[in-house]
């Protein structure tokens, strides 16, 4: 890397901060089928998180971190409280995928009885890895390289030493150095019951994290800590002889890392796109990044929570919209990004217009992703 990619390359891990792997982990770990009561409340809280942060107004670098955190113990599992959800939750039989080139700019509304059928899909922005379609794919018997090569275009596996030192602080303040290998094999969040090719993507994912730290100075006086909520969790007390695919998923990926033009990259990820990936910029804005781009996902709508509907009624959504149209006529919801998220949602009534939000619509109906569609019932 010559000092110009070098400079780019730091200006980009300033702004656009850390990868996220420990969210990795955190959705891996969401993905076994932890059914716990911390598992559920954190479910909660990152729901409630996902509501408040409004993307548009952060860096991209507050984005990233608010998101990795949230994500932290996040379970796959979540069901809307039917307290605090609008309407009641049904299962409705309806095709998996939205079809987003028939998505609806607007159904107007049939009468004053009508109830609203709203349908959303996935869990969080649909940038980078779709960890649900990561399980699915490995399970379909992709390979490691296929699935990074799906989800993040135009990269590179690229080698460097499995034996470099790091230094790494502990919880006890002391900085010890170790081996990368070593390193990887004491991060302390890592599933051991996930599919095996799924595991050599976090392998990879988590290496490339810690060199970026490295590459972008993140510490002073020692390159990586042990909190998961700023680096990634790790337990010196880690008992090695319980994770026999973690530590053989690392040694089979020896050395490798994901980098684009030589450098590490920001190894973005979401529980689902719910069908579809997105561009980073159609997403957080400022300049497009050449490997985050959107791709159709098929794999993610096995997950059992794939799809979330919520019916509502005319008058009870009119009220919750509060939006002085008049009566309502229909909600366009034609402003997508190319992924199918809604950016804006158009309501229309008898006496006026209003624009909202995508992601406030997607909190008033307590979704988890801005892939929305509507029909009555
Ligand atoms: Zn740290
Ligand atoms: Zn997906």
């Amino acid at each position: 890397m010559d000092m110009e990619q070098l400079k780019n390359a730091i200006k980009i891990w300033g702004a656009l901060g850390l990868i996220v792997v420990l969210g990795i982990v955190a959705a891996f770990i969401s993905l076994s089928n932890d059914s716990s009561a911390r598992f559920k409340q954190a479910a909660r809280e990152m729901e409630e998180a996902d509501d408040e942060i409004d993307i548009s107004n952060e860096t991209p670098y507050t984005s990233y971190r608010k998101r990795s955190e949230s994500f932290s113990g996040g379970s796959s599992e979540y069901t809307p409280d039917p307290e605090s959800a609008p309407g009641s939750t049904v299962e409705l039989d309806i095709a998996p995928l939205l079809n987003v080139s028939s998505l609806s700019a607007g159904t107007s509304v049939p009468g004053p009885d009508a109830v609203f059928v709203f349908t959303g899909q996935g869990r969080a922005h649909g940038v980078g890895l779709c960890m649900d379609g990561v399980k699915y794919r490995a399970l379909a018997g992709h390979s490691c390289t296929d699935i990074i090569h799906y989800y993040y275009t135009g990269v590179q596996i690229s080698n460097v030493d499995d034996n470099q030192p790091i230094r790494v602080k502990g919880r006890d303040g002391q900085v010890r150095t170790l081996p990368l290998k070593e390193y990887l094999y004491h991060l302390a969040e890592e599933p051991e019951t996930y599919p095996y090719e799924g595991l050599k993507v976090l392998a990879l994912a988590a290496r490339t994290y810690t060199l970026s730290c490295i590459a972008r100075g993140k510490h002073q006086g020692f390159d990586v800590c042990s909190s998961g909520n700023c680096c990634q969790a790790f337990s010196e007390t880690k008992d090695l002889s319980k994770y026999p695919n973690q530590i053989r998923s690392i040694d089979e990926t020896a050395g490798q890392i994901i980098t684009y033009d030589g450098a590490p990259i920001i190894a973005a990820y979401c529980g689902s796109c719910g069908g579809h990936t997105d561009n980073y910029e159609d997403v957080w804005g400022g300049q497009p990044v050449p490997y985050l781009k959107g791709k159709p996902d098929s794999y993610c709508s096995q997950a059992p929570n794939f799809t979330t509907t919520v019916e509502i009624s005319v008058a009870d959504l009119t009220s919750k919209l509060n939006a002085s149209v008049g009566t309502l006529e229909l909600i366009d919801l034609s402003d997508r990004t190319p992924g199918g998220r809604v950016r804006t949602a158009r309501v229309v009534g008898s006496s006026g217009t209003k624009d909202i939000k995508g992601k406030d619509l997607a909190a008033l109906l307590g979704f988890r992703s801005t892939r929305i569609d509507y029909t009555f019932r």
